[in-house]
């Protein structure tokens, strides 16, 4: 090396070293933060909101180039008990009957301590989210459900957009950083297992590292991911899925390499009424205000309202695994779940139901039969079939509709073990300092099975617990 080149690399040395590169292993250092959320859907969100109400300083990040993950495909509503919007609708519900019913749901698997948490703070967080913006008022009936408790959007349409765009203003107003395209790889703990911060990457690629006290994951669960699914079920391998791309279960296997227990990996939701090869769902609240569900041959087959995993398995046993969500023109106008541009469109309609019947290629006299029937059953107020109780309308006002449907996987109720505080719980039982979790990432709520409308509480609930208690985390 000649003089001049001596100098130069001296010169290069000396600039690597001022700006860190050379100490740091080629790491650009992100910031240090109070609290680092992992994940913007909401739990996310909703961690990242109440972290800041509490006064932290909050990064979140988000590894799709979007907002929202599953819970912008969230349709129905919010399941609480015992509000106002139930109450001037003169429906009469507690948090003990909610209690009830979703560990009936859940086949008694799902931790108590944590549904007590789940629907003891239902009603508080509803107000919360309704006081960001959003107007969850209209009392929808879901599978599984005593009484009716399910809170959709007052306007009608999907309730999950309209809970991520409030908790994004709100998140962005109270000086919460987003970053999209920046994806979590790694939680960091010191070596007394205390959580120091989070190993990202951005969208190209570089390793950013972030410091903080405490550290949320909230990143949604594993139903896009089919090989994790089948290491977990085998009997759900190559099936179809309701989530976003973005659902692979990265936080699961974070949190198991910072020494998380996990939980109920097995109990991995179907959804019965998914549109086969599309992933569009069609709403048990279609279900809730009137439609039948009838198989190929044009028959009713199963109580349409009974819990997802029960309709999925009597789905799965009818000829060709799939059905027809049933409706007629009055129940699709009381109902407004089929109205997005995907569902419309995997719609067929006939004004009258034989007509319906040849375009689905079901008999039509078998059809007219199941529904003339059907209708009687409403009338009378008894299903003597299926034993079906909630008969919400007959369906006799042309046009009629149909669309098929088969299960596809669309919750895993499995994940990473936590308490009523939203603490990570390691293999012992102890949580891990300054490590909590929320939403669909965590196991326990659920328990076998979810029930519909329990989720967006979920999210909300343990997402404010989650962020509140972070927030707190060492003071
Ligand atoms: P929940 O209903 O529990 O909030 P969602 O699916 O709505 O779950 O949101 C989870 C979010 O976490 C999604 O937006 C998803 O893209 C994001 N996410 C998943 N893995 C990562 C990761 N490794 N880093 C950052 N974000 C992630």
């Amino acid at each position: 090396m000649n003089f001049r080149n001596k100098v130069a690399a001296i010169v290069v040395a000396l600039a690597l070293f001022a700006t860190g590169t050379i100490l740091t292993g080629c790491q650009p250092k992100g910031e240090q933060a109070d609290v680092v959320v992992i994940g913007g859907g909401g739990a996310g969100l909703s961690a990242a909101v109440t972290a800041a109400e509490n006064g932290a300083k909050v990064v979140l990040l988000e590894k799709m180039p979007m907002l929202g993950g599953n819970t912008l495909r969230a349709q129905t509503g919010f399941n609480a008990a015992g509000t106002k919007y139930q109450a001037e609708e003169g429906i009469t519900d507690t948090a003990d009957v909610h209690f009830q019913d979703t560990m009936k749901g859940g086949k008694d698997k799902n931790d108590p301590e944590l549904v007590k948490t789940l629907t003891e703070n239902a009603n508080e967080s509803l107000e919360w989210l309704n006081g960001l913006g959003t107007s969850l008022t209209k009392i929808q009936l879901l599978g599984g459900a005593t009484n009716a408790r399910t809170h959709a959007p007052t306007e009608g349409g999907y309730a999950g957009p309209v809970m991520i765009k409030c908790m994004e203003k709100a998140a962005r107003d109270k000086g919460v950083e987003i970053l999209l395209e920046t994806k979590a790889t790694e939680i960091t703990v010191d070596k007394n297992g205390k959580v120091t911060g989070v190993k990202a990457t951005d969208k190209d690629g570089k390793e950013i590292e972030f410091g903080a006290k405490a550290v949320v994951i909230a990143t949604g669960g594993f139903g896009a991911n089919n090989e994790m699914v089948a290491k977990y079920n085998a009997k759900l391998e190559g099936f179809d899925t309701t989530n976003h791309k973005g659902a692979t279960g990265d936080g699961i296997v974070m949190a198991e390499a910072a020494g998380a227990a996990l939980k109920d990996m097995e109990y991995i939701q179907i959804h019965p009424t998914v549109v086969p090869g599309k992933g569009v769902l069609i709403a048990e609240g279609m279900r809730g205000k009137g439609a039948i569900l009838v198989n190929a041959e044009g028959k009713r087959f199963v109580q349409e309202l009974k819990t997802r995993d029960l309709v999925s398995e009597a789905t799965l046993e009818q000829e060709g695994k799939y059905a027809f969500v049933l409706f007629d023109q009055a129940i699709r106008d009381d109902a407004q779940l089929v109205e997005a541009k995907e569902q419309q469109s995997s719609l067929v309609s006939g004004e009258t139901l034989e007509e319906l019947a040849e375009k689905i290629g079901v008999p039509a006299d078998a059809l007219v039969e199941t529904v003339t029937k059907y209708n009687g059953y409403v009338e009378a107020g008894e299903d003597p079939d299926f034993g079906r109780t909630k008969m919400a309308a007959k369906i006799e006002v042309g046009p009629f509709w149909a669309v098929k449907v088969t299960p596809a996987i669309h919750h895993t109720m499995a994940g990473i073990a936590i308490n009523t505080k939203a603490q990570v719980l390691d293999t012992d039982g102890n949580a891990i300092p300054g490590l909590y979790a929320a939403g669909e990432v965590t196991g326990g709520v659920h328990g076998a099975n979810r029930l519909g409308g329990n989720a967006l509480s979920d999210i909300i609930v343990f997402g404010r617990i989650a962020g509140k208690e972070a927030a707190s985390f060492g003071e």
